[in-house]
């Protein structure tokens, strides 16, 4: 896991990070708020590189060198850090906001020992001196009450912040028109999968799955259509896997199907099913609704050998559905384990 900071050190953290963080042209959203997080925490070491870097250059962050940093260096970011960095934004306003209500409850103390001393010095008419002293505790107390009021808006705001964070994360790993992972979120699963494998784990198996002559199909019924058609493979994957698995849209026509936990003759049997379900659904164009269009997927699948690169695996798959296709398309392909 990135992040185990106690709600504690993150606080810390945040509280440090927070002057570095206002001292930059770039706003206060939550991708500023990931990178400074991580900078003063000092477990990023490339990040706090690059922010160095850029700060001897242009002095200060703008935005887009924010999203750039984020981009290269912590795009990775998970539910768990979002969660971690507002349980430490709450823990900073929270313990704000009860000094500023314990200072409040003193000054109130004090303006009422201040009241009863002035009464009973003078019951006649408080002295001017006393007056003026009540007159500035009182003050003191509206500026008290209204900096409470404003820290629990704050509150609210990193509330806000939070559910930011975490739809930020997940727009940032979603393919636009499938709904579908993204490549970008595919490697981030692929990589926790291999680091969460145990030596003597079955799995993972990933099938790479293509769209068949889909240059015609655009060629014939439209990019329109093509794009339907996406979006109904894409609904096949997702609707065929399950639990951990991942279905991702790898690029323009190409899907890829993690399966953590599943040996390669299953891996071999879904990519079966899949390429069925392919291949006997009727995609109908929206301007004609009666025509359809056949449309079929080639497929690869291979399953993990210990000790492997992502990469390595990857290409293991993909050299299987490069068989399907010049094997003759429509079919599935399982790689040497
Ligand atoms: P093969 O069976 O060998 O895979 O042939 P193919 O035509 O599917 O492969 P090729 O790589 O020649 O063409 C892929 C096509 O996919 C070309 C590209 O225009 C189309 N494509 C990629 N992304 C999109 C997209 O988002 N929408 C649509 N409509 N088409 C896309
Ligand atoms: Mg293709
Ligand atoms: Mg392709």
């Amino acid at each position: 896991m990135r992040y185990q900071d106690s709600a504690e050190q993150s606080a810390e953290f945040l509280r440090l990070a927070l002057p570095l963080m206002s001292r930059q042209r770039a706003g206060l959203h939550p991708i500023s708020y990931a990178i400074w997080y991580e900078y003063v925490s000092g477990t990023n070491a490339a990040l706090r590189a690059g922010v160095d870097e850029r700060l001897r250059t242009d002095g200060s962050l703008d935005d887009a060198a924010t999203h750039e940093l984020y981009q290269k260096h912590v795009a990775e970011i998970n539910e768990d850090v979002a969660r971690q960095l507002a349980a430490g934004f709450q823990k900073v306003m929270a313990d704000m906001s009860l000094s500023a209500a314990q200072a409040g409850d003193k000054a109130s103390e004090f303006g009422n020992a201040l009241g009863k001393l002035s009464a009973d010095l003078a019951p006649a008419g408080a002295d001017e001196g006393v007056t003026a002293v009540l007159t500035l505790t009182r003050d003191m107390q509206g500026s008290i009450v209204m900096l409470k009021s404003r820290l629990d808006e704050s509150r609210n705001e990193i509330e806000q912040l939070r559910s930011e964070v975490v739809k930020a994360r997940s727009e940032a790993l979603a393919d636009g028109l499938t709904g579908l992972v993204n490549r970008r979120g595919f490697e981030i699963a692929i990589n926790a999968c291999l680091g969460a494998r145990g030596e003597n784990d079955v799995g993972p198996s990933l099938l790479m799955a293509d769209i068949d002559h889909f240059k015609q199909v655009n060629d014939t019924y439209g990019h329109v259509f093509g794009d339907k058609v996406l979006r109904a493979v894409a609904q096949i994957l997702q609707d065929n896997v399950k639990g951990k698995d991942t279905a991702a849209r790898y690029g323009g026509e190409e899907f890829v199907v993690l399966l953590p936990d599943t040996p390669l003759e299953g891996a071999r049997q879904l990519a079966e099913r899949i390429r069925g379900i392919v291949e006997r659904c009727r995609i109908k164009r929206s301007s004609d609704q009666g025509a359809v269009a056949n449309i079929t997927v080639s497929l690869g699948a291979a399953s993990f050998r210990a000790g492997e690169r992502a990469t390595d695996f990857i290409a293991r798959a993909d050299a299987a559905l490069y068989t399907s296709k010049t094997s003759g398309r429509n079919r599935v392909t399982v790689a040497e384990t």
